[in-house]
C-alpha cells in the first residue's frame, strides 16, 4: 500500500481532533468531576460517556479475536462507512470502486460526500468476485475498494483467493464489510489485519449481535488507521446506554453461538420449503442470515405478503436480481407464517 500520509486528506492528516475535558486529566483517584459543565445531579446519565469506549473494546479484543488498539466504534457500520470517505477521498477528484450489487450505504455516503463511486458487476453466474475486473476499473484518483463478504442482498461469500488478490495489488484501502461473517464458515480477514496494512474490516452488532437498535458498529484495522478514524469521529459517538447494553450483551457471547445456530438450522429448513413452492424458479446459496429467492413474479409476490401482514424486501430492481426477494431468516414461528401464506398464494 502507499504511505497512509499518502492516502490520508491532507486536511485530515493535519486535523488537530476536540480535545474532550475527560482526555486533559490522567490523574487517578479523581471523584469531583467540574471540569465539563455537566449537571452533578441525574447520575450516571450526567456524565459524558468515554469517548473512546474503553471499556466496551476490552471484552470486544477478546470476543472478536482483536487487539484492542485495531478496534474503532461508530454509530453503527453507517459511521465507519462514511468516515472512509471523509479521511480517505477528496470530493470531486478521488473514486471508490464497488462491486455490484452490493449493500446500498456504501454508495449514499459517496453521494453525500461528492465522491465517484464506480460499481462493477459480479459475475452473472453465482454472484462471483472478478479480482482483476475490479482493479482495471481503478486508476490513480481510486482511494477505497468496497468489498461485502457475505454480500447483501445476493447472500453468497466470495471467494477468498480473489479478495486476497484485490488486497494485495491495490495501493489504497480496501474495505471487507463483515456483517455476516457469524452465519458464514468462511476464513475471517479480521484475523488478518497484520497480514494487510490497507485493510478494513468492517462488524456490526446489528446482525447476528442481536442489537440493530442501540446503534453499534465497529471497524477493524491497524491502528495507525483506526488513530485516524478516532481523530474524525464526532467526541462521544457512543451514547452512555449504548456501550452498557453493548458491555451486557458481550458478556454472554454463548447467549449469541445459539441464536446463530437456531437461525441456521431455520435457515436450512426455510429453504428447502420454498424450493418446493411452484412460485419459487431459484434459491441462491447464502452464507448470511437471509435468502435471496428469485421468484416468478417477485413484485405480485411482494404485494401479496404485504396483504398478509408479511414484510419481505423487493430486489427486483437491483442489478442482477430481477424478480428477486430477499427474505431474512425469523423465529420458527415467523418462518411458519411465511411458509403458510406462500403455500396458499
Ligand atoms: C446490515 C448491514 C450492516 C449494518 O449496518 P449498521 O449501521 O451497523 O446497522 C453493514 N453492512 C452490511 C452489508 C449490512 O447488510
Amino acid at each position: 500500500m502507499k504511505e497512509l500520509k499518502e492516502l490520508t486528506r491532507a486536511n485530515i492528516w493535519n486535523l488537530a481532533p476536540y480535545s474532550c475535558a475527560r482526555n486533559e486529566y490522567n490523574g487517578r483517584n479523581a471523584s469531583v468531576f467540574l471540569d465539563a459543565n455537566e449537571n452533578p445531579y441525574n447520575a450516571p446519565y450526567n456524565r459524558y460517556p468515554d469517548p473512546l469506549q474503553l471499556e466496551v473494546k476490552k471484552l470486544l479484543a477478546k470476543v472478536k479475536r482483536v487487539p484492542e488498539e485495531c478496534i474503532f466504534l461508530g454509530n453503527g457500520s453507517d459511521e465507519a462507512i462514511d468516515l472512509m470517505y471523509r479521511c480517505f477521498t477528496e470530493p470531486r477528484i478521488d473514486n471508490v470502486v464497488a462491486i455490484d450489487p452490493t449493500y446500498g450505504m456504501y454508495k449514499v455516503c459517496a453521494d453525500i460526500n461528492d465522491v465517484e463511486y464506480r460499481s462493477v458487476s459480479l459475475d452473472t453466474d453465482g454472484f462471483s468476485l472478478n479480482a482483476d475486473r475490479l482493479l482495471s476499473a481503478c486508476d490513480r484518483n481510486t482511494k477505497v475498494i468496497w468489498l461485502c463478504s457475505p454480500n447483501n442482498p445476493t447472500a453468497n461469500a466470495l471467494d477468498h483467493e480473489e479478495m486476497v488478490k484485490i488486497l494485495t495489488h491495490f495501493e489504497g484501502i480496501v474495505v471487507v464489510d463483515e456483517a455476516y461473517s457469524d452465519f458464514s464458515s468462511q476464513p475471517l480477514f479480521r484475523h488478518e489485519l497484520a497480514k494487510y496494512s490497507n485493510i478494513v474490516v468492517l462488524n456490526t452488532m446489528s446482525k447476528a449481535w442481536a442489537c440493530a437498535g442501540i446503534r453499534m458498529g465497529m471497524a477493524f484495522a491497524s491502528k495507525e488507521i483506526i488513530d485516524l478514524m478516532n481523530k474524525v469521529k464526532y467526541p462521544y459517538n457512543i451514547n452512555v446506554l449504548a456501550q452498557r447494553e453493548a458491555l451486557d450483551i458481550l458478556k454472554d457471547p454463548y447467549e449469541i453461538d445459539k441464536w446463530v445456530r437456531t437461525i441456521l438450522l431455520e435457515r436450512s429448513r426455510v429453504i428447502d420449503a420454498i424450493k418446493l413452492l411452484p412460485l419459487c424458479r431459484k434459491v441462491y446459496p447464502t452464507d448470511a442470515n437471509f435468502i435471496l429467492v428469485e421468484v416468478d413474479d417477485a413484485q405480485k409476490t411482494y404485494d401479496y405478503l404485504v396483504s398478509k401482514g408479511i414484510i419481505v424486501r423487493n430486489r427486483n430492481k437491483v442489478h442482477l436480481c430481477q424478480d428477486c426477494l430477499r427474505i431474512t431468516i425469523g423465529t420458527k414461528t415467523e418462518n411458519q407464517e411465511l411458509l403458510a401464506a406462500l403455500r396458499t398464494m
